[in-house]
């Protein structure tokens, strides 16, 4: 229940990056609690709803979970346009996803909204010892582009609600 004098806030989110480097996944731990080892990937887009209750406000999030797919690329405009945040994620076993996520970035940049909150995250934290990405290179590249950072796993759940909570407070903050 909301208290009387909190904020109710609605707020689209858009998960960007390669295909594969677990954006449905983290939406669906953070949704339903769940991971999957053999995720389907997603054609086209997904969409998914989730509240968070935060002290000062009610955040619901309109989540769409883009595809990553080149083939889809002249889709995701229309689901980064009017979003609150972006989260663009990459596998850090794959320097390959590193640098789709760089171009990620700059797209949103070059779209010109300087309101957006955006989140860059390094996924899949718990296969370390196939790690292709050091935490440096992902914490130093949001460092100077402004970009908050964390390194997450859908996997173990590691640090997937603190993103969420993170962005819900952002944009309550904002609100
Ligand atoms: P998407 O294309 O970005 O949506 O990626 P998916 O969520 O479909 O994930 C691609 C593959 O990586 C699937 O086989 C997932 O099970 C796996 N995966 C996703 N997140 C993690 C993670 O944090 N750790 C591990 N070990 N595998 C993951
Ligand atoms: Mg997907």
């Amino acid at each position: 229940m909301a208290r009387a004098g909190n904020k109710n806030i609605q707020a689209k989110l858009v998960l960007l990056g390669d295909m594969g480097a677990g954006k449905t996944s983290l939406v669906l731990r953070f949704v339903k609690g769940q991971f999957h080892e053999y995720q389907e990937s997603t054609i086209g887009a997904a969409f998914f709803t989730q509240v968070l209750s935060l002290n000062e406000a009610t955040v619901k999030f309109d989540i769409w979970d883009t595809a990553g797919q080149e083939r889809y690329h002249s889709l995701a405009p229309m689901y980064y346009r009017g979003a609150a945040a972006a989260v663009v994620v990459y596998d850090l076993t794959s320097m390959d996803s590193f640098q789709r996520a760089k171009k990620w970035v700059l797209e949103l940049q070059r779209q010109g909204n300087p309101k957006l909150i955006m989140f860059l995250v390094a996924n899949k934290a718990d296969l370390e010892q196939k790690r292709q990405v050091l935490s440096e290179e992902g914490e130093q590249y949001a460092k100077e582009n402004g970009l908050s950072f964390l390194e997450t796993s859908a996997k173990t759940a590691q640090n997937v609600n603190e993103l969420f909570y993170e962005i819900a407070k952002r944009i309550a903050k904002a609100t």
